[in-house]
């Protein structure tokens, strides 16, 4: 019989600002999953695209998963220290011919694109996909896709399939400025960390289809996958740093706490929220059901934090 791996799943927030209710929602519902499955939990800083980075953002985060009672294992991966490895597989990929250079600049896209993509850019149209037009230097790397259905089961979500050469277009692995895509870090670093499960939010969900895809060029194991309801504003907005969410305050851990375990469906009592943080967690401990969580992929809050 072969062996069921053992349970490790990760929480990976991008160091772009303070933790805020959303990133909560994920840390929470990603931790009490590895628990509950009595597996570890990693934390991995995503901080590959530096331009985005906010100072002191990284430290603030951890600094507040401390407060809040989160105990990760292991030390945290930052991603500024993979860039390495992103590059060796990189240029595997290169080598195998998936991988290719491309011209093509924003504009010369929009002017060639035909159809949107699934998560609102353009679907790329393939116009380096067979070589570079002539005088053309390579700005970018895209990894070559098909047409095939690339699905998976999701936990919460059902069965998710995308048509990938429809539905994105080759995508990017490297970026016109040099930087590595989130898609090819994440692929890389949940292999390297041996993640057996991923838990997160489902703002993510229509870039699975693309790591299950570079897993598989790769030749990786998939883990398996959970998206979490994300939490909107009233205009339907993910809170995010973009839509101004404010980050949470240590003082208020237990009532954070609480309204994140009520958002993932669990019958947290009131009273909850005026112990301490180590009762929150330890009725967190016992009553987390992963079956209670509502199977939605966004619920707006009433009174947003
Ligand atoms: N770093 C990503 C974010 O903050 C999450 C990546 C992931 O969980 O795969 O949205």
């Amino acid at each position: 019989m072969a062996a069921v791996p053992p349970y490790r799943g990760r929480f990976a927030p991008s160091p772009t600002g303070p933790l805020h209710f959303g990133s909560l929602v994920a840390a929470v519902g990603s931790y009490l999953d590895a628990r509950a499955h009595g597996g570890e939990w990693l934390v991995r800083m995503e901080d590959v695209d530096t331009p985005r980075n906010v100072p002191g953002a990284a430290d603030g985060i951890l600094a507040t998963l401390e407060a809040y009672g989160f105990a990760w294992d292991g030390p945290v991966l930052r991603q500024s220290t993979r860039l390495a490895a992103y590059a060796a597989e990189l240029e595997r990929l290169q080598a195998a011919g998936l991988a290719y250079g491309c011209a093509c600049s924003r504009r010369e896209i929009a002017d060639a694109a035909t159809h949107a993509a699934v998560d609102g850019g353009l679907a790329y149209p393939g116009t380096c996909r067979n070589g570079l037009p002539a005088g053309r230097v390579a700005r970018a790397w895209r990894l070559r896709v098909d047409d095939a259905a690339t699905g998976f089961v999701d936990r919460l979500q059902g069965v998710v399939v995308q048509h990938l050469e429809h539905d994105v277009g080759d995508f990017v692995l490297r970026r016109a400025d040099g930087l590595f895509a989130y898609q090819l870090a994440v692929a890389v670093d949940d292999e390297f960390q041996g993640i057996s499960d991923i838990v997160r939010g489902a703002d993510l969900l229509a870039s699975t289809p693309r790591q299950i895809w570079l897993q598989r060029c790769l030749g990786y194991a998939t883990p398996r996958y959970a998206h979490l309801p994300v939490a909107t504003n009233a205009a339907g907005e993910k809170l995010s740093k973009q839509t101004l969410a404010p980050g949470l305050e240590a003082g208020q851990a237990a009532a954070m706490l609480v309204r994140a375990l009520r958002f993932l469906g669990q019958a947290a009592p009131d009273e909850l929220a005026r112990v301490g943080v180590g009762d929150v967690w330890a009725w967190a401990h016992a009553h987390w059901s992963s079956a209670a969580i509502p199977r939605r992929l966004a619920i707006p809050l009433v009174n947003p934090p």
